[in-house]
């Protein structure tokens, strides 16, 4: 029987656990939002049970699988397979959690677990699965509630000296800004264009006194708005979102233009949940980004959207173990 791959994808919000054969394609998978309510040992008994479970229903044995790879939202010593940090699990904190050898108590001693943070296994996905293919290098952005990037060279995921290589959310492309990202900062890639900001950046610009055909509470701090309520507006045609948007492409640009200089990648591909803003937002991202590069360009870069639907993360996080490490 073919050996298949077992994926986890491990967020703040949402832990999928899933089935995917070697191409990619994904067999079965399940979805649950209630692991954040436990305890670190009780997750990974969960994460354990699914996967089970899986494997019961498909009447597949842990021996046909080539090993289990989780795509985990946080800062993780890759070598160690120890979590460092993460700010995504509200209900408790993950502190050098040694999640790697935790998951592996619940299986058979020769299977083999992959731990990489959760845009590296999209990256890596997206380079064998998605927009990527054909190329040796690539970079993929998460641009979301907050954003991230996975870096592949030359068929392998860069990981730096710790592993959280990537975190393209905490460069700073504005130094004077008065947005406080969640690291400490001002003016992170994150705070001046993630989705978390956009109360700040909203309020921001009705201070200035700008009209806006959205029903927000102009009283309380905004919280309402989100990612979903900026694209109401721009289908209302609201002057107020549609500058949100535009100047949110400007930053996200910027830092695709800081990634050029450095990596001089053939290709770069952008997914998350902000991409939904549509056309004004992708081709304004492309515009600035071409309008600083100008004659630095020497060959093209292909800059493209994810080709991988909602499932990325988790096949992502299967593909992990198709990677030479
Ligand atoms: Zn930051």
């Amino acid at each position: 029987m073919e050996k298949l791959l077992c994926g986890v994808d491990l967020g703040g919000t949402k832990l999928s656990v899933g089935l995917v054969k070697t191409d990619g394609v994904l067999i079965d998978r399940i979805v649950v939002y209630d692991h954040i309510s436990k305890g670190e040992e009780d997750m990974i008994g969960q994460i354990s049970d699914l996967i089970n479970e899986l494997l019961l229903r498909n009447k597949i044995k842990d021996d046909n699988l080539l090993g289990i790879g989780v795509g985990f939202a946080g800062h993780l010593r890759i070598k160690q397979g120890i979590v460092i940090t993460t700010s995504n699990f509200k209900g408790f904190k993950l502190k050098n959690f040694p999640i790697r050898d935790a998951i592996k108590e619940h299986f058979k001693s020769k299977m083999e677990v992959i731990v990489d943070n959760d845009a590296n296994a999209q990256a890596y996905s997206e380079y064998r699965f998605g927009s990527g293919v054909g190329y040796d290098s690539m970079i993929f952005l998460t641009i979301s509630t907050g954003i991230g990037a996975g870096i592949i060279l030359d068929g392998r995921i860069y990981h730096g000296m710790t592993g959280t290589a990537g975190e393209f959310g905490h460069t700073i492309v504005d130094p004077h800004s008065d947005i406080q990202c969640g690291c400490g900062n001002y003016g992170c890639l994150m705070s001046c264009a993630g989705g978390l900001s956009l109360p700040q950046i909203v309020k921001k610009k009705l201070k200035k006194g700008m009209k806006t055909k959205l029903q927000i509470d102009r009283s309380s701090n905004l919280e309402a708005v989100d990612g979903k309520m900026i694209k109401q507006g721009l289908d209302l045609d609201d002057e107020l979102c549609k500058e949100v948007v535009l100047e949110c492409a400007d930053y996200i640009g910027i830092g695709i233009y800081n990634l050029f200089q450095i990596f001089n990648p053939p290709a770069i591909t952008l997914g998350g949940g902000l991409m939904y803003w549509g056309d004004l937002y992708f081709k304004r991202i492309k515009e600035k980004f071409y309008t600083l590069a100008r004659d630095m360009l020497y060959d093209k870069i292909d800059i493209s959207l994810t080709k991988l639907g909602g499932d990325a993360g988790l096949i992502g996080a299967a593909a992990l173990l198709l990677e030479k490490r």
